[in-house]
C-alpha cells in the first residue's frame, strides 16, 4: 500500500475517504452536520467512528482537524490506521475501543483556515465563559502590527515588530502571540467569547462515548510547530495533573513527552485547551492525552503565513491572484508538499497510537 495515498488534497476528499474506510471496517459512524457549507458547497461534518465495543473500559480517541487545515495530516493518519489490519487486531485483542473524530473543525479544514467559522482558535476556546477570560496585554500591544491595515506590511510595521523581537526574544513573542486572546476577534489565536459549534459538538461526543470507560487515552493530531517532520508529543493535562498525568504520559510515549508549562515544548503555554474538556466530561476516567504536533517550516514563516491569511480574511476584496498566493503560503506552512515529510509523519503517528494501546492495556504507572 502506498502510504502517500492516505493523504487527501481537499476536505471533501478526506471526508469521503474516511467514511469509505469506516464503512469498510464496519465502524459505528455518526456524522454531526455543521450548519454551514464548505468551500466547494459540500456538506461539512464532524464524523465520529467507533471501532470496538460501546462500553469498553478502555477508550482511545484519535482526533484530526482541531485546527482546520491541519486536518490534512490528521485525516491521513486516521485513514492509514483503518487500513492497517494489524493495528485493528491489536486494539481488539487488548479490548480497547478506538474513537476516531474526523475533522473537529470541518469548516476550517474545507476553507483552508486554521480557525473555525467564528475565526476562533478551537484550542483556545475551552473556557468557562461565565468566568472572566484571561487578558493578554502582550498581544494587545502588537495587535495592529501582527495584522496591519495593509499587506504586505509596511517597513514601519516590520521595524516595530523587529524591535519588539530584539527587546523580548522569540520565546516571549511567541508566548504573547499564540497563548490566546479574547479582545481582537479579527486577530490571531482568538479564543472567542462563546463556545464554538465545534466546542459544543465535541463535548456532546465526549459525553456520549466517554462516560463508561475507566481509562481513556487521547492523541490529538496537529501540524505547524517544531522541527520539520518531527512529531513532538506534548502532554495535555489539567492544572495539578502535571505529576501523575505527565509521568503516565511519559511511561506510554517516552521520556521525550514535553509539557507546555515547563518551557520545553515548541508550543507556548496556552489557555483554553481542548483536551482539558476531558476532565469535565469524563470525570470517572483516568485520562492521558497528548497533542502530537508535527513540525513543518520555521516558526517565523508559520507566523508570517498566519498574519497574511488573517489579513486576507479581513479584506475579502483582495484580488484573486494575491488571495491565492496567501492561501497557498498558509497551506505550505501546515501541510508541506513533501513525500518524505508525509512518510515521516505517518510513521511516527502510527507508533504513538501503538504506544497508547500498550499504555491503556497495561494500566496506570502514575
Ligand atoms: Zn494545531
Amino acid at each position: 500500500m502506498n502510504l502517500l495515498s492516505f493523504f487527501s488534497p481537499t476536505y471533501s476528499e478526506a471526508r469521503s475517504r474516511f467514511l469509505e474506510e469506516a464503512r469498510r471496517c464496519d465502524l459505528d459512524v455518526t456524522s454531526h452536520i455543521h450548519p454551514l457549507l464548505g468551500s466547494a458547497g459540500e456538506e461539512l461534518a464532524l464524523d465520529v467512528g467507533l471501532d470496538g465495543a460501546r462500553r469498553a473500559s478502555c477508550l482511545l480517541i484519535l482526533s484530526s482537524g482541531c485546527h482546520g487545515i491541519e486536518g490534512h495530516v490528521g485525516s491521513a493518519v486516521q485513514v492509514a490506521l483503518l487500513n492497517d489490519p494489524g493495528w485493528r487486531q491489536s486494539t481488539r485483542e487488548a479490548g480497547i475501543a478506538v474513537l476516531y473524530l474526523h475533522a473537529l473543525n470541518p469548516h476550517g479544514f474545507s476553507w483552508g483556515r486554521r480557525t473555525t467559522q467564528e475565526n476562533v482558535d478551537l484550542n483556545r476556546n475551552f473556557h468557562d465563559f461565565t468566568l472572566p477570560l484571561p487578558r493578554n496585554p502582550g498581544y494587545d500591544e502588537m495587535a495592529g502590527l501582527l495584522v496591519p491595515h495593509g499587506w504586505p506590511p509596511s517597513e514601519a510595521v516590520q521595524a516595530a515588530l523587529g524591535q519588539l523581537l530584539a527587546e523580548r526574544g522569540l520565546a516571549a513573542m511567541q508566548q504573547a502571540i499564540s497563548c490566546g486572546q479574547h479582545d481582537h476577534p479579527e486577530g490571531l489565536f482568538y479564543g472567542g467569547h462563546n463556545p464554538t459549534w465545534s466546542h459544543v459538538t465535541l463535548r456532546h461526543v465526549l459525553r456520549e462515548h466517554g462516560r463508561d470507560c475507566s481509562r481513556l487515552g487521547w492523541i490529538d493530531l496537529h501540524s505547524g510547530l517544531g522541527r520539520s517532520g518531527v512529531g513532538e508529543r506534548i502532554f495535555e493535562g489539567r492544572a495539578g495533573d502535571e505529576g501523575p498525568g505527565l509521568h503516565r504520559a511519559r511511561s506510554w510515549w517516552g521520556g521525550e513527552v514535553t509539557s507546555i508549562d515547563d518551557g520545553e515544548s515548541a508550543s507556548a503555554a496556552v489557555t483554553g485547551q481542548m483536551l482539558r474538556s476531558l476532565y469535565a466530561e469524563c470525570p470517572q476516567a483516568e485520562c492521558t492525552g497528548i497533542t502530537l504536533e508535527f513540525g513543518t517550516v520555521p516558526l517565523m514563516q508559520v507566523i508570517t503565513a498566519l498574519r497574511a491569511e488573517q489579513w486576507l480574511e479581513n479584506h475579502p476584496e483582495t484580488p484573486p491572484p494575491t488571495a491565492l498566493q496567501i492561501k497557498q503560503q498558509l497551506r505550505a506552512a501546515f501541510y508541506p508538499d513533501s513525500d518524505e515529510w508525509k512518510r515521516q509523519v505517518l510513521e511516527q503517528a502510527v507508533e504513538a497510537a501503538r504506544q497508547a494501546v500498550v499504555g491503556l492495556r497495561t494500566g496506570s504507572f502514575g
